[in-house]
């Protein structure tokens, strides 16, 4: 398979180069909207303990709401089946950092995708912890599951996100307001913000993905049961209002982030992760997302 893989890699990454629209960069991140537009990488890390990439492999970016996965692991270990009283598992059909959902559903937010759920997940990691205790938590799940101690949080995109991020601050009081937060709103944000500003390459963004491919010799950080259920929820709702058009397209369970990164998860067989920064109109890497399709046609790769 690795020659075939490889091949596959190189001729995805060449498609990619040829493109006309490479999508637009997120602009409501500041510090995003510097990020070069014509950048493309991808990497797979099989269950045989491979790693085969092609592109800008080794650029670091913002991995965004692709850490949601991570904080999801974190947060369940940590509150267990509690969790699912303070937000559901449900697709919202809405924008990732839609506001009027939460109004309806007093304050129970949709899933732990989209941003209202994500800022319930943090909060659940932080509860009891100084802020830098939590995200260190955070960091060294991360890098235990890269198997990688370089792996840090930009400070610069977090700031950045911070002096912007009003809907954020809108979502979180109203989850405040309603009870659903157990830290003061400013502090869970900031929270959130640095998680959401961790770095990566795809190829390291592969391998942080093996935790969730159920095969031997993957790195274990949570039990059988929970990486189904993660995946589970990757599938339904990792890519927002277009989750249903990812499930249809490409058939494996993914988490996109407004970096432009996505990470894939094969089942027993292989963790994929790939970047562009340009997005579609969904806020998902709109040549990641092509990518993915094509690489999981490729090689078959479906759980269906
Ligand atoms: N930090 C971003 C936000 O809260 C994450 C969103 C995303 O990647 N979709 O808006």
């Amino acid at each position: 398979m690795s020659e075939r893989l490889q091949d596959a890699l190189l001729s995805i990454e060449g498609e990619a180069r040829e493109a006309e629209d490479w999508g637009r960069v997120a602009t409501y991140i500041p510090e995003l909207a510097r990020v070069p537009l014509k950048q493309f990488g991808i990497a797979v890390a099989t269950a045989e303990g491979e790693l085969f990439s092609a592109g800008e492999a080794d650029t670091g970016f913002s991995i965004q709401s692709v850490s949601k996965v991570f904080a999801l692991a974190l947060a369940l270990g940590r509150a267990g089946d509690q969790l699912w009283t303070r937000v559901g598992r449900e697709p919202s059909g809405s924008a990732f950092n839609s506001i009027v959902q939460l109004e309806y559903e007093r304050g129970i937010p949709r899933n732990p995708f989209i941003n209202a759920g994500a800022i319930v997940t943090t909060d659940e990691i932080l509860a009891g912890r100084q802020p830098k205790v939590a995200l260190a938590e955070l960091l060294g799940f991360v890098r235990a599951a890269v198997g990688d101690d370089s792996i840090f949080i930009n400070d610069a995109v977090a700031a950045s996100e911070r002096a912007h991020g009003h809907r954020n601050f809108a979502l979180a009081n109203f989850l405040y307001a309603c009870g659903n937060l157990k830290n003061p709103p400013d502090l869970t944000l900031g929270t959130y913000f640095h998680q959401c500003a961790i770095e990566m390459s795809v190829k390291q963004l592969a391998l942080a993905g093996r935790f969730l491919v159920a095969a031997p010799g993957m790195p274990r950080l949570v039990s059988r049961a929970r990486m189904r259920r993660i995946c589970a929820i990757m599938m339904t709702c990792g890519h927002y209002d277009a989750s249903g058009d990812f499930a249809f397209h490409v058939g494996l369970p993914g988490k996109s982030g407004v970096g432009g990164g996505i990470l894939a998860i094969v089942p027993g067989q292989a963790s994929v992760a790939v970047w562009s920064p340009g997005l579609n109109a969904n806020g998902n890497s709109k040549l990641g997302t092509e990518a993915m399709e094509r690489l999981a046609r490729a090689m078959d790769w479906t759980v269906f």
